[in-house]
């Protein structure tokens, strides 16, 4: 035993005495085509990483093979560890959740005329804040604020960073130091840190609460309001229900209520949609035109939700509050850039089109996909992924539904269709499924399910690059082995 001991013991000091030196290593073949392709500094700093960890290894007793300790070897270990390193940590995944404005995946995939005129903005200069027709300076705003108008009905409109800035600019701009109404009903977490109380507080602002979590009537508003009311705040409670006994005032008759006292009425849509969903088999959502038309004053909403643009938060609605809130110094801090900008005239402008939106607008074309369509492509695909996973798993293509996602018709759900991957044998399942996901997770288009019922549910509502999955199975065949 002891004798044994010895043996290995002195492999390792052998072993860690011929560790080649950083110049060696940078002599093999591998470390001349690291060099030329990543450049000398980043292949030194890899390299010297390798030698560090054979280095460890061999003191605690792990990898003594000698074999492991060339200059050659090492060199080709730092080459990996460099290509791997170079991989963009911001890459596509196939959003395969069934959730199609998925905020932890970046919400709307922007549509085509959008990605062209945010890489002009990128490549070229563009008029941002200069006025052609007279030379002089102009506002950013501008660029979006006519399509804006025409597309909501609102007299003005400016734009932000998201709609919490959206929601926070205003509260600011018209409450500071004042107080602003909300129902109880409506005061809503989005999810993060964006909680209405603290976005008020934020915002400078005092909250006063009417009403109930589950009904407030217009006597609730009148009795709040004061000469210190700021504002009287609508939020679209977009990602819960309250339902059974409720009562909630419309903004339509908050407008009345307040008109007389010259209190302005801000409405929260939060998602907003620019048309009528319910032409693409949708719920109806309220629409940013009608929230303006039934007199609020401010209306709120997101681009990158049902909008399905770039991130950014809509402000639209009277001129004058307008004017007051692009003069607050907070607005310079909350202001978009130009790429987002030419994405976002290049989407509103798709909206002047409504019949042919669901062809160039992603986030309509995958909320409108028919089951029957997507169900075709689940039984097409299925065969693949049956092959990729082996022995261990059952696939089969099933009915299933999808969500709209980012709190939009929160209870309105999809009919869809997915790949179901179930584990043969019940023993071990839930492991099986959680390193199913993983592993489909760490493909070079990292592969996002959900699991469900004992399964792996792949729903490919959204789901366009059908070939780019057919390959990303094709390198899961080898790891289908880890899945055993
Ligand atoms: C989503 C949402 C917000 C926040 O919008 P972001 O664009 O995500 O910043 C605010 N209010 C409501 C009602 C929302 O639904």
């Amino acid at each position: 035993m002891t004798a044994r001991l010895d043996v290995h013991a002195q492999a390792r000091g052998t072993a860690l005495r011929r560790l080649p030196s950083v110049d060696d290593v940078l002599k093999a073949d591998a470390a001349i085509v690291a060099i030329d392709r990543f450049g000398r500094s980043a292949t030194v700093a890899a390299v010297r990483a390798m030698l560090d960890e054979k280095r460890a290894a061999l003191r605690t007793g792990g990898g003594a093979r000698e074999a492991d300790v060339s200059s050659a070897r090492v060199a080709e270990a730092a080459f990996v560890r460099l290509i791997a390193e170079a991989r963009p940590t911001v890459r596509p995944v196939l959003n395969l959740t069934g959730v199609v404005l998925h905020t932890n995946l970046g919400r709307a995939v922007l549509a085509e005329a959008a990605i062209e005129a945010a890489v002009t903005a990128m490549r070229q200069t563009i008029a941002l804040e200069f006025e052609l027709s007279t030379g002089k300076r102009g506002e950013r705003d501008t660029l979006v604020r006519d399509l804006l108008c025409e597309l909501t009905g609102a007299e003005d409109a400016t734009v932000v960073n998201n709609n919490a800035a959206a929601v926070l600019l205003v509260l600011n701009t018209l409450a500071k130091g004042r107080e602003a109404i909300v129902s109880r009903g409506e005061l809503i977490e989005i999810g993060g840190a964006f909680r209405m109380p603290d976005i008020m507080a934020r915002a400078g602002a005092k909250l006063v609460e009417v009403g109930t979590t589950n009904r407030t009537h217009p006597k609730d508003y009148a009795a709040a309001l004061s000469e210190r009311t700021g504002l009287v705040l609508k939020v679209h409670t977009s990602n819960y229900r309250i339902e059974g006994f409720t009562a909630a005032v419309p903004a339509r008759d908050l407008v009345a209520l307040t008109r007389e006292k010259t209190v302005p009425v801000v409405d929260d849509l939060g998602s907003g949609t620019l048309i009528d969903l319910s032409r693409f088999g949708l719920a109806h959502e309220p629409t940013v035109a009608e929230a303006v038309a039934a007199g609020a004053d401010l209306v709120t909403f997101s681009g990158d939700k049902l909008l399905g643009g770039p991130q950014a938060g809509f402000i639209v609605g009277r001129r004058d509050l307008i004017r007051k809130i692009n003069r607050n110094p907070m607005k310079r801090a909350l202001r978009v850039d130009k790429i987002r900008l030419a994405a976002i005239e290049a989407t509103l402008r798709l909206y002047r089109d409504p019949d042919r939106l669901a062809d160039k607008l992603p986030t309509l074309r995958h909320l409108a996909r028919p089951q029957a369509d997507i169900l075709a492509q689940a039984q097409r695909l299925a065969p693949a992924l049956a092959a990729a996973l082996g022995e261990t798993f059952d696939v089969t293509a099933a009915a299933c539904n999808s969500q709209i996602g980012s709190g939009a018709l929160p209870q309105e759900t999809l009919p869809s269709a997915a790949l179901v991957a179930r584990p043969r044998t019940e023993r071990g399942a839930g492991r099986a499924l959680e390193r199913l996901a993983q592993v489909l997770r760490d493909l070079p288009v990292p592969v996002i399910g959900r699991i469900a019922d004992g399964a792996l549910v792949l729903d490919l509502r959204c789901l366009d690059d059908e070939v780019g999955f057919l390959d990303a199975l094709g390198s899961l065949a080898g790891g289908a082995d880890a899945l055993a």
